[in-house]
């Protein structure tokens, strides 16, 4: 729905999400009949001119706020320059910034891809090319209840939502589940078929529930001592929204593979798959895919790491998350909820006995605040990292009112 429709089918009105007309837009979601037609830092605006307090952030994805000037330089800059010539070529933007993203992770290897399915898929690829290759055709990966990879067939096998176990039959096979900060169940699931054990440091799409720093440091050395691969999903907890760079910081350990999403474009669709050079055994053929690694994608995606690279932008990330915790554990303590969860600005508020976070997310955005309710007594904070503390206490207010 273009706004140049919307003029058409009521000339005499300002285009509005009254008049508009919905029903060439697939539904895979329930989207309030809101349209959003501008967006600047926190903030958003509908077409009526409405104003709203953006906690969601395209699900942690605008790690720089909405519009980020960086991002609008770069994408007029590089697309007077060069889109794309192919993944079959190199391009100067691809090149250096998967020299800059092997850096900042410690992972040799990098292939850039569109989205974090993507990603994922390629890790799962990586992992059975290996198996296949080192370890007499295991093809196993281990994975965790409630955990979240994606939307293609295969990583809506590899993800543990309950939900999706009877969906599009047949599933793929090869991905076993045990429960998250079980370090004996992960043990005992390892057989001679397992390849692997993929996770995310912080399981977000479930309700920002955090793999344990001891967890993370025993299926390291559980998955060295038996000499499989070690897979992080850092789709979401990666790029600086945990506070640290990546999540695996906080435990000290690093993985084989690491997958990045989300927040890497700083709203720009991009992802991408890291591997230690040991591990990157694709050969030509095994991988691609037509956007891989474009020029504008690239260009913008070394500008976002760069910027949150910046000297003081981490310690400025964990400063609002104290903010944000603090305010979230005294509107707890008012309104008799429970704890606060995650870490950095993925954190989530647990309401105690109370199940009615859909209400409170429909009430918020009557109150012109954007929140996430992943599960019925959970809520989920995502902001932009660059957010203030005074957009901090904005929300809070509105969060108290709207708890009240
Ligand atoms: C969002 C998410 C994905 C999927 O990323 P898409 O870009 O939507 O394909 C995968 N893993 C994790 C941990 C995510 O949060």
């Amino acid at each position: 729905m273009t706004i140049d429709t919307l003029e058409t089918k009521s000339p005499e009105s300002k285009p509005a999400a009254e008049a508009a007309d919905f029903s060439a837009v697939m539904e895979i979601t329930n989207r309030p009949p809101i349209i959003f037609s501008r967006g600047e830092g926190s903030w958003l605006w509908d077409t009526g001119g409405r104003r709203y307090l953006d906690f969601i952030q395209g699900w942690a994805v605008n790690c720089l706020g909405h519009c980020p000037p960086v991002v609008a330089r770069v994408l007029a800059e590089q697309s007077a320059q060069l889109i794309n010539c192919s993944p079959a070529f190199y391009s100067a933007p691809m090149v250096d910034y998967s020299a800059a993203l092997a850096r900042a992770s410690g992972l040799q290897r990098c292939f850039l891809a569109n989205s974090g399915a993507e990603a994922n898929e390629g890790a799962v690829k990586l992992a059975r090319k290996w198996g296949a290759m080192h370890r007499g055709g295991a093809y196993e990966i281990i994975t965790i209840e409630h955990g979240f990879h994606g939307r293609t067939l295969a990583m809506m096998s590899a993800s543990g939502k309950t939900e999706w176990d009877a969906l599009f039959e047949p599933k793929v096979q090869g991905f076993p589940r045990v429960p998250l900060n079980d370090l004996d169940a992960a043990a005992a699931a390892i057989t001679d078929k397992t390849v692997a054990i993929m996770l995310e440091p912080i399981q977000g799409e479930s309700g920002v529930w955090p793999a344990t720093d001891t967890y993370l440091q025993g299926l390291r050395a559980l998955t060295e001592s038996h000499g499989i691969l070690l897979i992080l999903d850092e789709v979401q907890t990666g790029m600086a929204r945990t506070g640290a760079m990546f999540g695996f910081e906080h435990s000290g350990i690093r993985a084989d593979i690491m997958t990045l999403g989300k927040g890497i474009g700083a709203g720009a669709p991009m992802a991408a798959l890291l591997a230690r050079e040991a591990v990157s055994c694709f050969e030509p053929g095994d991988q691609g895919g037509t956007f891989n690694g474009n020029a504008l994608m690239a260009a913008v995606g070394l500008a976002v790491l760069e910027a949150l690279s910046a000297p003081g932008f981490l310690d400025r990330v964990n400063a609002a998350s104290r903010h944000l915790r603090q305010g979230l554990e005294a509107l707890s303590k008012t309104h008799g909820l429970g704890a606060v969860r995650g870490k950095g600005l993925l954190l989530a508020l647990d309401l105690g006995t109370r199940t009615d976070a859909a209400k409170i997310v429909e009430r918020g955005l009557a109150n012109g605040l954007l929140l996430n309710g992943p599960r019925a007594d959970s809520l989920r904070f995502m902001p932009a990292l660059n957010v203030s503390d005074a957009e901090i206490d904005e929300m809070l207010a509105i969060l108290d009112k709207v708890l009240a």
